[in-house]
């Protein structure tokens, strides 16, 4: 049972989005746990691709589940998840590793292995959870949902700063089109799509830096949690 001072904030929206670097800040600044569950789909996908199966084939995939354990732990307050007992939180973030993730979320079996993981962590702790259905499926009594969008080009740009940072030698072209091909199995697939909850706060971040979002992210906070923030 959810206990009163308990708080769930939802945050859901396509790819590059911004999402994970805002709820890190936001749960810096507010004392909340940040989940990332994009990385638990891209640890499935991961161990999917490590067995050598097709990923978008949910009756070689979901055999997989039985041998998959998945654990988030906070080593100085950061995220990293756990794939079989193996750190897998710099893995999951190769390109390669996105197709991937986006072909097994799809699968309702992949979605519903995840499902009460993610509903336990938000129920003993005040987090931030991002994600494509957190306000839809997951949590749709979260004290508050946000929905995050850009334009595609400008989620790919900053998708692509982030691979090249990483060593990831990527042509923006190739980063765009890969990242309209997810948008579209996320918005278009049957079970939990991507889509604003009817109660969401829509708030696009295209040409906003990113401290112009944050900003504006914190006074919705402040407006809609004013007894708790
Ligand atoms: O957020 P991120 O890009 O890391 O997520 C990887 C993939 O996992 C996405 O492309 C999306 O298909 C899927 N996903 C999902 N539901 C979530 C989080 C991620 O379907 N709650």
């Amino acid at each position: 049972m959810k206990t009163k001072q308990i708080v769930n904030i939802a945050l859901d929206g396509p790819s590059g989005a911004g999402k994970s670097t805002l709820s890190k800040a936001l749960a810096k600044e507010l004392g909340l746990i940040y989940v990332d569950t994009g990385a638990m789909y891209r640890a499935i996908g991961l161990f999917a691709l490590r067995q050598n199966v097709e990923t978008n084939d949910s009756a070689s995939v979901i055999p997989l589940l039985d041998s998959i354990k998945i654990d988030l732990i906070y080593k100085r307050k950061e995220q990293r998840i756990l794939l079989n007992g193996e750190d897998v939180s710099e893995k999951i973030r190769e390109h390669a590793v996105s197709a991937a993730a986006s072909d097994v979320s799809a699968i309702p079996e992949v979605r519903h292995f995840l499902l009460d993981l993610q509903r336990s962590i938000a129920e003993s702790n005040s987090v931030i959870m991002d994600g494509r259905d957190i306000g839809t499926v997951i949590l749709p009594n979260a004290d508050l949902k946000l929905f995050l969008t850009a334009t595609a080009e400008e989620r790919a740009m900053r998708r692509y700063k982030e691979l090249i940072e990483r060593g990831q030698k990527m042509e923006y072209e190739t980063v765009l089109s890969d990242m309209l091909k997810r948008d579209r199995n996320d918005e278009m697939r049957d079970h939990a799509p991507l889509k604003p909850a009817p109660d969401a706060v829509l708030l696009d971040t295209t040409g906003n830096s990113f401290s112009d979002t944050f900003a504006l992210i914190r006074q919705v906070i402040k407006d809609r949690l004013n007894d708790v923030f």
